[in-house]
């Protein structure tokens, strides 16, 4: 079974911060998610965070704990942050 995975890697699961290297790197999850214990969990934990409803073309993904730095899905520092800095 473990043989015959297809070829996704893991990529984005655990995606490294691109300015300090921190693998402290939370997922941003937008819309409404069910508020469940186990969401809550990983927003106590800093592996979730919560991005609310807007949605534009370039929003991050991913959000570092350590810099904040915000990064979009590939890993690349979404747009916004060059002007935030
Ligand atoms: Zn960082």
């Amino acid at each position: 079974m473990p043989t015959t995975e297809p070829k996704v890697t893991q990529a984005g699961k655990q995606q490294a911060c691109t300015r300090c290297g921190s693998r402290n790197v939370a997922h941003i999850s937008y819309g409404l998610p069910a508020f469940s214990d186990e969401l809550r969990q990983e927003l106590d934990a800093g592996e979730v965070q919560l991005g609310g409803c807007l949605v534009w073309p370039e929003q991050p993904q991913l959000v570092c704990n350590d810099c904040a730095l915000q990064m979009l899905s590939d890993g690349r520092a979404a747009p916004e942050e060059e002007d935030r800095l």
